[in-house]
This record gives structure tokens, sequence and C-alpha cells, in this order.
């Protein structure tokens, strides 16, 4: 199999031969193609196994091709950018630690080289300065890559809203829940829709994490990796 055969388009094929990622990974080749259906994933898989370009390229492309369907729609509409400026997120990743926030969202810009900026990616993460954050996230992000904590301050501060998140990742969900950060976790699940893509990726599944993914996932394709 080939990248380009999962249907990705052609500045994302582009960019991985660029970082010469000549085929998927096992994860990739699984996850990928299930994903750009719309399926919700629960996958056992460590890091080093390509996990983060298996939901990232996924998501890269529904996010370029609801973009795309939304342009054609106003341009025959003409119909007024109304939901930019309300601080809306379109893809929320939610990842442990502030290295793997930096991390994921460098990936996400990376596989987005070619686009032309058409994707806002930001990182969000505690420990540092909440302002430059809040102002970047100003007319809201297509994908916020955060820790728990930080991600609820900025939310009560309005300078996020996850209302219309369609698309949510849980990286490392076992090291979210053994950094103690099952409440936060919580606060967050609730303020979004119940209609959205969830992606579940974790090392381990101890009962936390499978009552978590009992909650969150909808007939799940299950992969252990
Ligand atoms: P991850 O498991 O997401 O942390 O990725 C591990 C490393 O593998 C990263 O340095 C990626 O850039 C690299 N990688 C991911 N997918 C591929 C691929 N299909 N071919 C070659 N390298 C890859």
């Amino acid at each position: 199999v080939t990248f380009a055969e999962f249907g990705l388009s052609t500045p994302l094929v582009a960019r991985l031969t660029e970082l010469q990622y000549t085929h998927p990974t096992p994860v990739q080749a699984a996850t990928i193609p299930a994903l750009l259906q719309g399926k919700d994933i629960l996958a056992g898989a460590n890091t080093g196994s390509g996990k983060t370009a298996a939901f990232a390229l996924p998501i890269i492309q529904q996010l370029i091709d609801a973009k795309t369907l939304s342009q054609t729609k106003s341009a025959t509409k003409s119909a007024t950018k109304s939901s930019t400026k309300q601080n809306d997120v379109s893809c929320l990743v939610l990842v442990p630690t502030r290295e793997l926030a930096k991390q994921v969202a460098d990936s996400f810009l990376s596989y987005s080289s070619h686009l032309n900026g058409q994707l806002k990616t930001l990182a969000v993460f505690g420990g540092v300065s909440v302002n430059t954050q809040m102002l970047a996230l100003r007319g809201g992000a297509d994908i916020v890559v955060a820790t728990p904590g930080r991600l609820l301050d900025l939310v009560s501060s309005n300078a996020i809203k996850l209302n219309r998140v369609k698309h949510l990742v849980l990286d490392e969900a076992d090291r979210m829940l053994n950094l103690g950060f099952t409440d936060e976790l919580d606060q967050v699940l609730n303020l979004m829709p119940k209609q959205k893509q969830t992606l579940l990726f974790s090392a381990t599944f101890p009962e936390e994490v499978k009552s978590l993914a009992a909650g969150l996932l909808t007939n799940p394709i299950e992969f252990q990796l």
C-alpha cells in the first residue's frame, strides 16, 4: 500500500515523499482508511509506531475536505464568516505533557506544510504565560493540541470554545490518567458535542482507560499494534 492509495490529497502525499515516508507503518495501514471514513478507533500503540501520522493525516484530510465544502457553499450563498469569530476548534488533541503537545503540533504543522496555511494549528500547555496562547487563539483554530489543565483555563476565560469540535484525539490516554488528569479530562469531555469522531490511543489498557473508552467511543474499531 502507498499513502496515495488511501486517498490522501496531493499536498499531503508530496509532503510525505519529502519526509521519505515511502510506505505506511502497520499502525498507519490499519488506521488511516478507517479514520478517513469517520470511524472511531481504540488503538494500543506505543511511541515510535508512527501513531502521530496515523491520526494526523486522516484528520488533516477531513479538515481540508470540510473547508473546501464550506467554501463552495458560502460562495454560492454569499454567507458571512460567522464561525470564525467564536474561537472555535475543529480538532482537539489531548496529550499528557507539554513536550508531547509541542511534538504533536509540530507533526501537524509539518504534514500541513504544503497546504498554503489553510489550517491553523496551535499547541497549548501549562508552565508558560497564558496571554500569548490567548492571543494566538483569537478567531479560533482548526487544530489545537493541549494538555487538559491549561485547556480548561483557556475555556474558562473564553479564549477557546469546544462546542464545535468534530475530531477528538486522546493520545497516551493511560499516561494522562496516571498523571492525575481524570477530573480535568471529564470536564473537558463534557464541553464537547456528543457527535464527533473520537480516537483513543494508549500503550496500556487498565480498567480506568477501558471505562473512559467505553463512555467515549461509538462502535470503535479496535487495534492492538
Ligand atoms: P511516532 O510513533 O508518531 O512518534 O513516530 C515515530 C517516528 O517515525 C517519527 O519520527 C516519524 O517521523 C516517523 N514515521 C512515522 N511514519 C513513518 C513512515 N510511514 N515512514 C517513515 N517514518 C515514519
